[in-house]
């Protein structure tokens, strides 16, 4: 049988508050990405985005520096698992600042 081929690949999930709330105060880890290894900053243009692509809750952005919104991260890990040059590692939560500095 003959698979259909997509044409645009695209991530479904949008963040907000939804039943759940903010949900970044679930998080026991969080994700901490290392520029100096992520394909995209690395390159100075659009590449990889698996970690957009994966994300299950929508909320990492498609940038060329993509970036994580902790306020609704739930600290699943998938995007550190996905990412193809381990750019990607997550921390205890203990003890750090609400949101990353930029
Ligand atoms: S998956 Fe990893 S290398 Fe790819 S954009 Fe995300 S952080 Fe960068
Ligand atoms: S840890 Fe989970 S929820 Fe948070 S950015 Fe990564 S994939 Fe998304």
């Amino acid at each position: 049988m003959k698979r259909d081929k997509y044409k645009v690949i695209t991530s479904n999930s949008t963040h907000g508050p939804g039943d759940a709330g903010r949900t970044g105060s679930w998080r026991v880890e969080r994700p901490v990405i290392d520029y100096e290894k992520c394909t995209p900053a690395k390159k100075n243009k659009a590449a990889c985005h698996l970690c957009w692509l994966y994300c299950p809750d929508g909320v990492v952005t498609k940038e060329i520096k993509p970036q994580i919104d902790l306020e609704y991260c739930k600290g699943c890990g998938i995007c550190a698992e996905e990412c193809p040059t381990k750019a990607i590692r997550m921390i205890e939560e203990n003890g750090l600042p609400e949101k990353e500095e930029k």
